[in-house]
């Protein structure tokens, strides 16, 4: 029910006429860079603003301030945060800065001296005060009602959702505990919470990141919290557990190698959580793992693999790797390759090694060239094309359940398969996350809906991507 007008007072009064621009909602426009956890602490502003009134627009020209959330993992990230803090003061003009970048003010005043202010990674609130400082909010709670699930920036049938910040590892060519500190988790209960009302708000995947998704819990000795009449432990085996209760897909990422993370594969095999770890190996070279300050045990890995997939035979295992890492030499390199073709690994993605100022591993040996990272980038994607398509190739033949992401209606099917009218539409199957990984190309005879969850049989596989036709919901 709306409050009834006041008459009469003073305010009133002086607001019987306001100006078209007293009128409207603030207006703010948003840069969110960096990886799915920066997207997170977006979200979390953004979902603050709006919840106090501002407006979110799309261009910097239409709003009345610009905040930039920047990324300053690698010099690349930063120059591109630097020149999105640019194209912003250009348009705009009222800029605040936020993110890892802001960790380091001194690198954007130095180029920008106008930025209005700036603002370290997770410091929503003073992010929020800024905006307050500079543009008032004009907030009107009868108006201005927030969805219950936030606003997110991720289509809405599938959700990040954050368990943790910071990190107790120190990986020597990371900056990351600098930024961000070092591991604070959340509680269970809370993250439960979260995960609840984004499921009851239509989120059909929740997408499970932190820095060091496994290690969650072990800072608050894995306290247990209260939830629906529980106590939930704040640990990696019970959180998994509990969240693939609430009946959506749960897709576990930035997992690091710990023994532990063998407890999870039963889970998966049960079907509670996506059958889908994301671990960054980085290298498996021992000398190499061991200047990057990371656990260097590759060959007990790989029987960890084989049993991970005699458990559950339908895992699928993504990771990232870096080349060019100082002192790698050609050796440690074909020591990758090798344990890449007997690791046999799903998805893979790869980066050439960057000195990312302020890390340790610059100093630890001597850099390798840019022309020879640049080399054995191309041999490591080639190398790993191979098995990636072979591991695709066995799924010719399966039926999949694939979520729907877009839906291109009165398109006609690849082959038509499925006769006049099919539907064309791009989803993901469960080995596949949002963005990262590959699509399936889907035909089908009833019109599809982004979100839902079909059954496809699976047809054809290129390097990266597979089709198929809709053969049941
Ligand atoms: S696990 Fe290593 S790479 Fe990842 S955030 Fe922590 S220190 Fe950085």
């Amino acid at each position: 029910m709306l409050p009834a007008a006041r008459s009469g007072s003073p305010s009133a009064m002086e607001n019987r006429h306001p100006s078209p621009q007293a009128l409207r909602a603030p207006r703010v426009s948003f840069v969110s860079l960096g990886c799915p956890k920066a997207l997170v602490d977006s979200e979390r502003i953004i979902t603050r603003l709006r919840a106090e009134g501002y407006e979110l627009v799309r261009s910097h020209s239409g709003a009345d301030l610009a905040v930039v959330n920047t990324c300053g993992f690698l010099d690349s990230a930063q120059a591109e945060s630097l020149a999105a803090i640019g194209q912003a003061l250009n348009e705009n003009g009222k800029v605040i800065v936020t993110g890892c970048m802001g960790a380091e003010p001194e690198k954007i005043t130095a180029r920008y001296p106008g930025v209005l202010a700036i603002t370290g990674p997770q410091q929503y609130e003073s992010v929020v005060a800024a905006v307050h400082r500079a543009l008032p909010p004009r907030h009107d709670p009868f108006l201005d009602l927030l969805p219950p699930e936030g606003i997110k920036l991720t289509p809405r049938h599938y959700a990040y959702l954050k368990i943790s910040e910071g990190c107790n590892n120190r990986c020597s060519f990371c900056i990351i505990p600098k930024l961000r500190g070092n591991l604070i988790s959340r509680p269970a209960a809370d993250v439960l919470r979260e995960a609840e009302r984004l499921i009851a708000a239509g989120v059909k995947e929740l997408l499970v990141i932190s820095q060091d998704t496994s290690a969650y819990g072990t800072d608050i000795d894995y306290a247990a919290s209260a939830w629906n009449g529980r106590e939930v432990r704040a640990k990696f085996l019970d959180l998994a557990r509990a969240l693939g209760e609430l009946g959506a897909w749960v897709r576990l990422h930035y997992v690091y190698p710990y023994p532990h993370v063998d407890e999870v594969v039963p889970l998966m095999a049960e079907g509670k959580v996506l059958p889908y770890l994301d671990i960054p190996f980085q290298h498996a070279a021992p000398a190499v793992l061991r200047r990057m300050k990371r656990p260097a045990a590759q060959e007990k890995t790989l029987q960890r693999i084989a049993r991970w997939r005699e458990i559950c035979p339908d895992l699928t295992i993504r990771s990232t790797f870096i080349v060019g890492f100082p002192g790698e030499s050609e050796e440690d390199f074909r020591c990758l390759l090798d344990w890449l073709d007997a690791a046999e690994l799903d998805r893979v993605g790869c980066f050439r090694y960057e000195p990312v100022a302020g890390a340790l591993a610059n100093e630890l040996a001597a850099a390798v060239p840019d022309t020879v990272k640049e080399e054995r980038w191309h041999r490591f994607m080639g190398h790993q094309q191979a098995i990636s398509a072979r591991r695709l190739k066995r799924m010719v033949g399966t039926r999949q359940q694939v979520i729907i992401d877009e839906v291109h209606t009165g398109a006609r099917s690849r082959s038509d398969t499925a006769g006049a009218g099919a539907t064309v539409a791009k989803g993901r199957t469960r080995g596949d996350a949002p963005q990262i990984d590959g699509s399936v190309h889907v035909a089908s005879r009833r019109p599809l809906r982004r979100g839902e969850i079909a059954t496809v049989r699976i047809e054809r596989a290129d390097e990266y991507d597979l089709h198929g036709t809709v053969v049941g919901f």
